[in-house]
Formats: structure tokens, sequence, C-alpha cells
């Protein structure tokens, strides 16, 4: 008999599933990929087979101008991935077609949820909660101080600041993938049917949300318009335009920023941003603790961020757990 739960590795490099070989969100390409989401630190090109949900297969298609290898596994169904482990994906809350994979092999069930957030999302399918015996959590934002307000109060404080500056422009700094389209969402709900204006980076990927069924309204390139046309206008771009000389073709832009991090306000003034919506596609700290609660794991393993406080919370709360050293992910901007 093999030891517990020995057929599950992780490496720097990503998590091995020994048995299948096969490896989950891989930071180096290998020949059979298990990809979370589409954002660039999980999905990268190059492996072998890709197996993930097909709107992370389009994500990344979109991305590497390939589908070779794209093995499409639906939300709830289960996959033989060999070595006798089945693999199914589940929602997992953080952009379109991001998953939670859950792996079975002899009886053993672990959860490797990549990024996720319990906060809802109009964008994509809410987080789903599942037992298991490891649950490897994230924990970009595991410190008690982040803890994200309801989407409504930020769009609300967008939507004021628009109103008192009709002759200004707000420049809303947005991760291309999923954030963008979640404050676009969000704008749409809180009653704002003007066309909003995008930075030419983000044209694709709000196509592909609206060709999975994401509506969005009206949208429209900046470049496509006069400078003028721009006042009392929203506008969306990468967080790299927020400074760059691209901005220079608006009228009197008002810097906005969606992100986690606007909680520091340290980050906001370094960027610039005079407008900080604290907007995170990440699950803030009592997401996280709730969540390890919720799911009840036996052990929970962290990787992905602030490991030190999440863990010590677990011991204080009698859960046994670890910190992985996983390397190359990164949200900066999320
Ligand atoms: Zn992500
Ligand atoms: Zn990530």
């Amino acid at each position: 008999m093999i030891a517990p739960f020995s057929w599950i590795r992780p490496e720097p490099w990503g998590i091995h599933v020994v048995p299948a070989d096969a490896w989950v969100d891989p930071s180096r390409p290998v020949p059979r990929a298990l990809v979370t989401h589409g954002h660039a630190d999980h999905a990268r090109g190059g492996h072998g087979t890709t197996i993930a949900t097909p709107a992370t297969l389009a994500i990344m298609e979109l991305r590497y101008q390939t589908r070779e290898g794209a093995s499409p596994a639906g939300y709830g169904e289960t996959v033989a991935i060999g070595g006798g482990v089945t693999a199914c994906f589940l929602p997992a809350g953080h952009v379109l077609g991001s998953a939670q994979i859950l792996l079975e092999h002899a009886g053993e069930r672990v959860i490797i949820t990549g990024d996720y957030k319990r906060a809802p999302d109009p964008t994509c399918d809410p987080f789903v909660v599942t037992p298991c015996d490891i649950f490897i959590t994230e924990a970009t934002f595991g410190l008690p101080v982040f803890t994200h307000p309801p989407i409504a109060e930020e769009i609300g404080k967008l939507l004021e600041v628009r109103e008192e500056n009709p002759d200004a422009c707000i420049l809303v700094g947005a991760y291309a993938l999923g954030k963008a389209q979640r404050v676009i969402a969000e704008l749409r709900a809180a009653g704002h049917s003007d066309t909003i204006w995008l930075h030419g980076a983000m044209e694709a990927m709000c196509r592909l949300y609206e060709e999975h069924g994401v509506m969005l309204g009206d949208l429209r390139l900046v470049s496509d318009a006069a400078k003028d046309q721009m006042r009392g206008q929203i506008v969306m771009a990468p967080p790299s335009a927020l400074n760059d000389s691209w901005s220079r073709r608006l009228p009197e832009p008002i810097t906005a920023m969606a992100s986690g991090w606007m909680r520091v306000r340290g980050r906001a003034r370094q960027r610039g941003v005079e407008l900080p919506l604290v907007i995170s596609d990440h699950a803030d700290w009592n997401e996280l603790t709730c969540t390890i609660r919720q799911v009840n794991p036996q052990e929970t393993w962290i990787t992905h961020g602030r490991e030190e406080a999440l863990l010590r919370w677990c011991e204080l709360n009698q859960r046994r757990a670890r910190a992985l050293a996983l390397v190359g992910y990164e949200d900066e901007d999320d």
C-alpha cells in the first residue's frame, strides 16, 4: 500500500499528480497540464496536452494563438487522467472559466483551488464548496487587513465622480482578463447604459466574454473617437496604460484603478491613482477563513501569497496546514 497522499506532490514549478504524470498550473512546459484558469501565471503555453474548461481553453487560444493539445473538461464532468486518477473541474468564481480541480485517487480527495473568490460576480459561475481531504488554497490577500467592500459601493463611487466631473474622463485601470469585464458588467447592473470606451488591448477579451454569454453593452475603442468625445466618459485600460503616453489622448483624465491592492494607500499613491477602487477577484481574509471552515478538510495547503498569517490562523483553529513554496505566481494588479 502506498503512503497516504504520496500521489500528490508539490514542486516549486507546480503540483505534480504522480501516477498520471500530470501537472496542475505548471510554470514550465510539461507533457500534460491541468489548468485552473486563463491568467498568465497559471496558464502557460507550450504544454503537450492541456486539460481545462472550454472557456479557459478559449482564453489560452486567444493568448497563445494555438489550440494544439487542448482537451476540454466541462464543469462537473469527471475525466480519467491516467494512473487511476480522476479530475473534476468545479467553478471557482474567479474569472470566466475558472475552476477548482478535484483530484481523486484511491479514495483520497484533493482540491486545488487555483485563484478564487466568494463575492458574487455576474461574469462567471460561483465557487462551489466541495468536501475533500486536502484543500490547496491560494492566499493572495491572506492578511486580516484585507477586506474587500461590496462591489456596488465601489461602482457607486466611480459613478459619483463621473457625475461631479462632466468635463473630465474617468480612466479605469483594470486587469484585461476578468476585472475589466466584471467592472463593466457591474456598471451595467448599476444602470450605466452609455458607451464604455476601451483601450485596444481589452477588446478581444471583452468579445470572448460576450461569445461566452456575458453581455457587456455598448463598447467602443478610444482610438475610434476624437479627444473631446471622451468628456464625461468612462474608459477602461490595462493598469500599465494608466501612466504612459497613451492616456494623453484623453481630456483631463481622472485616474482610477480596480484592484484589491487599492486597500493599501501607498500602492495607490505610487501609481498616481486618484480614485482607488477596492475590487478584487481574489478571496479576502474573511472569504479565505470562511471557505476553509466550510470545506473543512483534514489538511489545508497554502500557496500563492501571504501564507504565514493563514498558516497561523489554521494552527489557532486546530487545523492541520502547511505552506507550499511554489514559484512564479504573481497577481500584482489583481
Ligand atoms: Zn488568477
Ligand atoms: Zn493567480
